[in-house]
């Protein structure tokens, strides 16, 4: 390696540092041990059964959760530390949810613009350019003037994944992003991540697409009560889980 600068090179800082973390709901400990390092431009898919606490991980890498234990550091930002600039991570980190999430009462085009002119202070102009610089890329650009309740899921979907990408995130988190679609809508946006996937970015993806883990992922992640029970290339966990909870949930979902 010549060039020490570029970040995106192997050996560089993790753009994601997880360490030795811990976190609990009141008594109940939701995660246990938990470390994880991704580098820029991973893909990541993270299975598991419900309620191993899947959510939960990775909305504590853009702080809607906080740890009592370990370390978080994202995009050299310490979580964990209690600066003062631990909620810009949020700038950096886009994040699509099982259900869109998009605001009722403004349009597709409103919904995109709205983060960029508030967090970024983009003007009007420029708002209104970016987003419809990502519903293009998303495929509905023709949809701008809509209410969200006027389009399908799938595309609601999409657009929700626009809006992320409007902010400019160097990381995007996908919690369970086609489980509320309806079957023949799956793929529109498996195939708009897949898209994303190609382009270089650093993607931590929820899911149970397998199809897609296989085809897309760097590593998969399967997690049970709270830990990180096996990591691997998709090839080699697929085709050689490494424990019987493992075996079990993939006999279950494949
Ligand atoms: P998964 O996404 O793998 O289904 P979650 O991270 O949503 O799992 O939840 C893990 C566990 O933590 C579950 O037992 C869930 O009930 C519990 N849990 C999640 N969020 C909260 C919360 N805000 N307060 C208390 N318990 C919670
Ligand atoms: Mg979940």
């Amino acid at each position: 390696m010549t060039d020490i600068t570029d970040g995106a090179q192997a050996g560089a800082e993790p753009i994601i540092r997880i360490e030795a973390v811990d976190k609990w709901f009141g008594h109940f400990q939701v995660l246990t041990d938990i470390n994880l390092q991704v580098r820029a431009g991973e893909r990541i898919v993270v299975c598991g059964p419900s309620g191993s606490g899947k959510s939960t991980l990775i909305r504590c890498i853009n702080r809607l959760e906080t740890v009592q234990k370990g370390r978080i550091v994202v995009d050299g930002i310490d979580l964990t530390a209690g600066g003062r600039n631990v909620d810009s991570v949020r700038q950096e980190v886009g994040m699509v949810f099982q259900q869109f999430n998009l605001f009722p009462h403004l349009t597709i085009l409103q919904n995109c613009m709205l983060a960029p002119m508030r967090s970024r202070r983009l003007s009007r102009q420029d708002a209104e350019a970016i987003a419809m610089k990502y519903l293009t890329r998303v495929r509905i650009p023709e949809q701008a003037q809509k209410y969200p309740s006027q389009l399908s899921g799938g595309q609601q979907q999409r657009v929700a994944i626009a809006r992320a990408l409007c902010m400019t995130p160097k990381i995007m988190l996908f919690d369970e992003p086609t489980s509320a679609l309806d079957p023949e809508m799956v793929k529109e946006v498996l195939d708009t991540m897949i898209g994303l996937a190609d382009d270089g970015m650093t993607m931590l993806c929820v899911t149970h697409e397998m199809g897609f883990a296989r085809s897309v992922a760097d590593r998969v992640i399967f997690m049970a009560d709270g830990r990180i029970v096996e990591q691997a290339p998709p090839q080699q966990f697929f085709s050689h889980p490494q424990h019987e909870i493992t075996r079990n949930f993939l006999g279950q979902i494949l």
